[in-house]
């Protein structure tokens, strides 16, 4: 009988520093998957919510099961879908018949693909809640965070790229503008509006391609660092030249998945830093998280 005490006493004692380190703040993470030519994003938010923003393209299921189940991600609190191209969309059945999805969020658009049929079908099939949110609704994720949809506004797009979501992830005083597959019809909009885009950080559009990124925008954005989600020797060349060129002459410092491999934004509500998978470059087969470093602290001036 003593020594069951003994034990309790132990493992009380034991416990009690731990407790008390976990009740610090978690940060936020929000990684950028490497799913080569396509898109794919996963928020960790500081109270355990998990949010998958695309899905990369129909080859990307492995690759994105595996990457979540080492991350602890079991539910999805929100699945979005910032437009229907297979790039975006290609993944999401695997991730609908893998995980438990709460909400899925997706704008009001079809696509006669094949891509974009499976999706329903997999909708259907799990009998997921969808949310055909707009530009101006807002995603209360827990206290500190929030996402706003900010675009696409209203009007007439010659691509559907343009019809993507635009996304304002906030946690605490950083910002994230996600700009999934948006050009320049749509930062145009943005702009003419006169919609706040001021960000930290922001996810370059359409995978570096010259179809937006434009410099009055990336003014307007004023980052202190960019996200290219893009895959390496793409057909399309991206990220172009021009692009590259204009982050260069505003001195942004650009993490790109295709040098980089996987890369992660962690944000404790008022700094970022990055982190990425640094062997990427010499061994392409890596894809192993714990592999990355540290590399740098953006200071995000406030
Ligand atoms: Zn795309």
């Amino acid at each position: 009988m003593k020594k069951w005490v003994i034990i309790l006493t132990a493992v009380i004692l034991y416990f009690t520093p731990l407790r008390f380190v976990s009740a610090k703040e978690q940060p936020m993470q929000v990684h950028f998957i490497d799913v080569g030519q396509a898109d794919c994003i996963l928020i960790q938010t500081p109270q355990n919510k998990n949010i998958l923003i695309d899905a990369g393209d129909m080859r990307s299921g492995p690759k994105i099961i595996q990457y979540l189940k080492s991350h602890g991600v079991m539910t999805l609190d929100a699945l979005i879908a910032t437009h229907p191209h297979h790039d975006h969309i290609g993944s999401m059945p695997d991730i609908i018949y893998n995980f438990k999805v709460k909400a899925f969020y997706m704008p009001n658009l079809t696509n006669n693909t094949r891509s974009y049929n499976l999706l329903r079908q997999a909708i259907k099939d799990e009998q997921i809640m969808v949310f055909n949110a707009r530009a101006g609704n807002k995603i209360e994720v827990e206290p500190k965070v929030s996402i706003d949809i900010i675009g696409p506004l209203a009007g007439r797009y010659e691509t559907m790229n343009d019809y993507s979501y635009v996304l304002k992830l906030i946690h605490g005083k950083n910002t994230f503008l996600l700009m999934a597959d948006a050009g320049e019809q749509s930062e145009t909009a943005l702009l003419t509006k006169g919609i706040n885009v001021k960000a930290d950080i922001i996810k370059i559009g359409h995978h570096g391609a010259s179809t937006g990124s434009t410099l009055p925008f990336l003014k307007k954005v004023n980052p202190d660092a960019a996200v290219i989600s893009v895959g390496r020797h793409n057909p399309w060349g991206y990220p172009k030249r021009a692009v590259i060129n204009r982050l260069k002459y505003l001195k942004i410092p650009t993490y790109r998945t295709d040098l980089l491999g996987n890369i992660v934004a962690i944000s404790d509500g008022r700094s970022i830093r990055f982190t990425y998978e640094e062997t990427k470059r010499t061994d392409p087969s890596s894809i192993y998280f714990d592999r990355m470093n540290i590399i740098k602290k953006v200071n995000t001036g406030k």
